[in-house]
């Protein structure tokens, strides 16, 4: 394995990162997490990456990335390093793969959404995968999924925001998907791959992304990458207590705006309020004055 340069530098230091999906612009609930791990690694005088999370690449918009990019350099966010696009990693994902694979934690899987929804099992994130393939020492290949053997031992981490996190991911998700029936990697194991890879030490985020930690961590473990810290903080919702998200139309940023929706993001972060000024400006003050302790644990509204 090649550990990047930032890994093989600065082991001990403070590694955050930024990780967008290319599915829109960007909007508040992701704004907020651009400034709250830009903020905590600029605090701990860390590197922030930004990496394109364009492995689901169907769901990609073309130039979206391109427009969060420049919408990051616009509200004063500056990146260390080169930016990573996941489409391009698809060898370090089938090597992890091929890893879990010959330890026997992997099986071939030809269950459609549709059979799996059917099953009745409802968790945390929709349908729990009820096993069906499991015994069945189908051979691999095209048109099959492959998913991680998941164990009955409950997965725990601690969260600087949300604390103690436990959670069975056999009872509430079961076997998940490493690759897909279409032949592209599977999110969590693209994630995994990619935060160790680069020496990330610490993943900030949302907290719809909380359920997502756990089948993560067992990754790792099984992977032999260490466990970065985590800090989840609430989902922004409407008003209307709806997520914000492109799905629910949320408005693209204006950055003519910057500085009242960088104040709105820091307010929604608990952080103390920072004279207007330039972006870089407003930034700069605020990862002087982070406190991740004043982030709430649940979610506050924002006006829309
Ligand atoms: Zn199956």
């Amino acid at each position: 394995m090649t550990l990047s340069p930032a890994l093989s530098q600065g082991r001990g230091r403070y590694i955050g990162r930024f990780a967008p999906s290319p599915t829109g612009p960007l909007h508040f609930g992701s704004l907020v997490a651009a400034v709250a791990s830009f903020l905590a690694a600029r605090a701990a005088a860390g590197t922030w990456l930004v990496r394109i999370e364009d492995v689901d690449t169907p769901r990609t918009v073309p130039g979206a990335a391109e427009d969060i990019l420049r919408t990051l350099e616009a509200f004063g966010l500056r990146w260390d390093g080169e930016v990573e696009w996941q489409s391009h990693r698809a060898a370090h994902y089938e090597r992890a793969l091929e890893s879990l694979r010959a330890r026997g934690l992997t099986y071939p899987c030809r269950c459609s959404r549709r059979e799996i929804a059917d099953s009745g099992l409802v968790g945390l994130e929709g349908a729990v995968y009820p096993g069906t393939c499991r015994a069945l020492a189908l051979p691999s290949g095209p048109g099959l999924a492959e998913r991680l053997r998941v164990d009955e031992q409950p997965v725990a981490f601690e969260d600087r925001v949300q604390g103690r996190i436990e959670h069975s991911i056999a009872r509430d998700i079961g076997d998940f998907v490493l690759k897909r029936r279409d032949g592209l990697h599977a999110y969590q194991l693209a994630v995994v791959v990619d935060d160790a890879l680069q020496g990330v030490t610490d993943v900030v985020r949302g907290a719809e992304l909380l359920w997502s930690t756990p089948c993560q961590v067992a990754l790792q473990r099984h992977l032999g990458y260490p466990t970065p810290r985590y800090l989840h903080f609430p989902v922004a919702t409407h008003a209307s207590g709806e997520k914000l998200s492109k799905q629910t139309r949320a408005p693209a940023l204006d950055a003519a705006e910057a500085a009242p929706v960088l104040a709105a993001a820091l307010a929604f972060l608990g952080q103390a309020p920072i004279a207007a000024g330039s972006p870089a400006e407003m930034l700069a003050e605020a990862a002087r004055q982070w406190h991740p302790d004043r982030i709430a644990r649940r979610a506050a509204q924002i006006q829309s």
